[in-house]
C-alpha cells in the first residue's frame, strides 16, 4: 500500500454531492483488473491505479480514478449472474409483483438475463434489458429477451420508450456501484420510468465491510461504495423516497436492495453516510489487518506450511494484490472449471481444481475468499479433502480480524510441531515430486517449495 499525502486542494469533487476535495482513504497503487484471469503465467497484463476517497459531506466512498469502461468491460470476464447463487432475487421479484401487479420492466445491466427470466415467469411483460458485456448479453438474447448490446445511453432509453412506452419499473442490480456519472444514470432511468413507476436498486453495502477492515470489497470495477444512508441521500437528491429496504448477507460483503418511488424524503431520513472519522478508522483497520496477515502467512511458510487460496473471484484477487499476499501463497483453487488451469491476475498464482489440496502433504492453511453464503459448503469440501487443514476467511461479514487473531495464537503450537519434524521435510518434498499427478500439475509449486524446504532443513 502507498502512503497517502496530506490532501491539498486538487480540484476534484465528490461525484454525488459535488463537494470539493473528498478525503483520501486508501491507495493500493497500480493494480491488475481483478476479473481478468490470465491464460498463461507470462501473459502481459495492464495495471491501473486503485485508490478510494471519502466525501466528508455525503459519506460516499468513491474511486476517483476509475478505469475507462471501454478497457474494463471489453473482455469476457469469467463472471455471470447465473454463477452466483441469488436466493434473494426471488424475493425482489415478489416485492415488485406485490407493488406493481404487472407491467413493463426495464433492467439496466441485465447480464445473462437471469433476473429478466424471473420477471417474465412472474408475469411481467415486456421485460427489456441493456447489457454491455457481449457474451452475457448474447446469453440473455438467446433466452428470447430484447436486450440492447450497449451501456445505458440516451439513444437506448429513447428507443426502449418508443417501442414499449414508459416502464412500470426500472431495475438496476449490482450496476450503480460501477457508474461514474451517477446523476446522468438517474436522468436516463427517470426518462424511461412511468410517473408512478418504481426503481429497484440493488448495490453492495460497504457498511458491512468497513467495521471489519475488509478491503476485498474495494475492487476496481466498483467506483461507488454505498452505505444505506448514502444511497438514501442519493435517492433524495433525485426526488425519490424509499418504500422498502432489504439487506442480504450475500456476495460482495452484503448487498442492500431498495424499492423507491417519486417522493420527498422525510427530513430525519436525510442523514449523512459514514463520517470522515469512520472512514479513517476503516483505512487504519485495513493497514493493521494487512500487516498482521502478512506476518502470519510468512511465519506459517517459514514453519514449512503451505498456503492455498480458495476462490479466485474479484474479492480474492483484490485482497491478494492490494495487500501484496501473492508471495506467501503456493497456489489457488477454484470450483469454477472455466477458471482452472489459468492464473490469477497480478499474483499469477496457478488456479487448480480443489482436489489439488489432497496432493499437498505439508501443514495446510486455506485462505477463503468465497462469499459468505458459500463459506460453510467450501469448509466442508476442504475438510473432506484435508481433514487437518486450517482455514482463514479473508472476506467479511465473517469476523476476519477475529479469525486471524485466533489463528495467530494457534500458530505458535504449529510452529513448535514443525520444529520437531523439520528434518523430514526434504523427504516429504521428494515423495510429493515423485507423485505422477504432481509432475503434471504442480511444476511451479514443487520447484519452489522443495527448494525452500531443503534449504531450511
Ligand atoms: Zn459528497
Amino acid at each position: 500500500m502507498h502512503d497517502i499525502p496530506h490532501p491539498l486542494f486538487s480540484g476534484i469533487v465528490c461525484r454525488m454531492c459535488a463537494e470539493q476535495d473528498p478525503h483520501p482513504l486508501l491507495d493500493f497503487g497500480p493494480q491488475p483488473i481483478a476479473h481478468r484471469i490470465l491464460e498463461s503465467p507470462a501473459a502481459p497484463e495492464e495495471r491501473f491505479p486503485l485508490s478510494v476517497h471519502i466525501c466528508p459531506a455525503c459519506g460516499l466512498v468513491q474511486n476517483l480514478q476509475p478505469i475507462d469502461p471501454a478497457i474494463l468491460y471489453r473482455q469476457y470476464n469469467y463472471c455471470f449472474s447465473s454463477w452466483k447463487p441469488q436466493p434473494h432475487a426471488a424475493e425482489e421479484v415478489v416485492l415488485l409483483k406485490e407493488h406493481l401487479g404487472g407491467g413493463a420492466i426495464f433492467e439496466v445491466g441485465c447480464n445473462d438475463g437471469m433476473f429478466l427470466e424471473k420477471l417474465h415467469q412472474a408475469g411481467f411483460a415486456p421485460v427489456v434489458g441493456v447489457e454491455p458485456n457481449p457474451v452475457a448479453g448474447e446469453t440473455a438474447r438467446a433466452k428470447g429477451f430484447t436486450v440492447y448490446s450497449s451501456i445505458l445511453t440516451e439513444a437506448v432509453c429513447r428507443d426502449a420508450v418508443h417501442r414499449h412506452g414508459r416502464f412500470k419499473a426500472v431495475v438496476i442490480r449490482e450496476v450503480l456501484e460501477h457508474i461514474e456519472d451517477l446523476h446522468h444514470a438517474f436522468l436516463l432511468m427517470e426518462s424511461m420510468l412511468d410517473e408512478d413507476g418504481v426503481l429497484l436498486i440493488e448495490v453492495p453495502d460497504i457498511g458491512m465491510a468497513m467495521p471489519h477492515g475488509d478491503c476485498s470489497v474495494l475492487w476496481e470495477e466498483h467506483v461507488n461504495f454505498f452505505t444505506r444512508p448514502v444511497l438514501r441521500r442519493l435517492l433524495g437528491m433525485r426526488g425519490f423516497a424509499p418504500i422498502i429496504w432489504r439487506h442480504y448477507d450475500l456476495f460482495s460483503g452484503g448487498v442492500m436492495m431498495v424499492l423507491a418511488d417519486r417522493g420527498v424524503l422525510a427530513e430525519e431520513e436525510n442523514s449523512a453516510g459514514p463520517t470522515l472519522e469512520q472512514g479513517l478508522a476503516y483505512a487504519n483497520q485495513v493497514h493493521q489487518y494487512a500487516e498482521r496477515l502478512s506476518w502470519t502467512l510468512r511465519r506459517w511458510r517459514e514453519a514449512g506450511g503451505s498456503v492455498v487460496m480458495y476462490g479466485v473471484g474479484a474479492r480474492a484477487c483484490t485482497v491478494v494484490n492490494a495487500l501484496e499476499l501473492g508471495r506467501y501463497i503456493d497456489l489457488s483453487v477454484d470450483d469454477q472449471i472455466e477458471r482452472q488451469g489459468k492464473f490469477m491476475p497480478g499474483s499469477r498464482l496457478p488456479i487448480h481444481d480443489p482436489r489439488a489440496l489432497t496432493i499437498l502433504t505439508s501443514p495446510l492453511l486455506v485462505l477463503l475468499a468465497v462469499n459468505s453464503e458459500n463459506e460453510t459448503r467450501v469448509k466442508e469440501r476442504i475438510a473432506a479433502l484435508r481433514k487437518d487443514a486450517e482455514t482463514l476467511s479473508l472476506c467479511s461479514p465473517t469476523d476476519i480480524r477475529g479469525e486471524l487473531a485466533s489463528l495467530t495464537t494457534r500458530l505458535e503450537s504449529v510452529l513448535q510441531e514443525a520444529d520437531a519434524t523439520r528434518g523430514e521435510w526434504s523427504a516429504v518434498a521428494a515423495r510429493a515430486a515423485r507423485h505422477p499427478l504432481s509432475r503434471l500439475r504442480f511444476p511451479h509449486f514443487l520447484a519452489d517449495t522443495s527448494a525452500k524446504r531443503i534449504k531450511s532443513a
